[in-house]
């Protein structure tokens, strides 16, 4: 698959291709916290062929102090508009992003919930999909699209 996507004032943006995961919702305190949202829609893809287009001056991030174990929960952001920036997973060849900074997401919907504990008070989760209490497992090859 292949995607691209860019902040809100256009001055950093990225594109990938390779293998990319359905819509994560995260309902994390922290995730809904970084977004703004009631939940993040995560998406999982290939870091193999990712590349920023653009100012790259513009890419700041912010690295949250580790609550149970490492790695650090880090967000990146463009330091002129505040849109939320991939994140390249140093080591394990993936990048984490947020649905709603893509040009086109079709194809992509949310295939379960994560970290439901944690949800917003009073929001009730409106699909089928599963819910996973804490962090779900790492998605299964046939959940990916290519
Ligand atoms: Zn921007």
């Amino acid at each position: 698959m292949r995607l691209s996507g860019s902040c809100l004032c256009g001055e950093i943006g990225f594109e990938l291709e390779g293998w990319v995961s359905p819509i994560q919702a995260c309902h994390a305190r922290r995730c809904r916290k970084a977004t703004g949202a009631l939940f993040a829609p995560e998406i999982a893809a290939s870091a193999e062929a990712f590349r920023w287009i653009g100012d790259e001056g513009r890419i700041a991030s912010y690295e949250a102090p580790v609550l149970d174990q490492p790695p650090a929960y880090r967000r990146n952001f463009c330091n002129r508009c505040g849109s939320p920036l991939p994140v390249v997973v140093e080591g394990a060849g993936m990048v984490i992003l947020h649905a709603g900074i893509l040009d086109d997401a079709r194809g992509l919907t949310v295939f379960r919930h994560a970290f439901t504990g944690q949800k917003s008070e009073g929001y009730v989760i409106p699909d089928g999909a599963p819910q996973f209490e804490g962090q779900p497992p790492v998605p299964d090859l046939s959940d990916l699209l290519e």
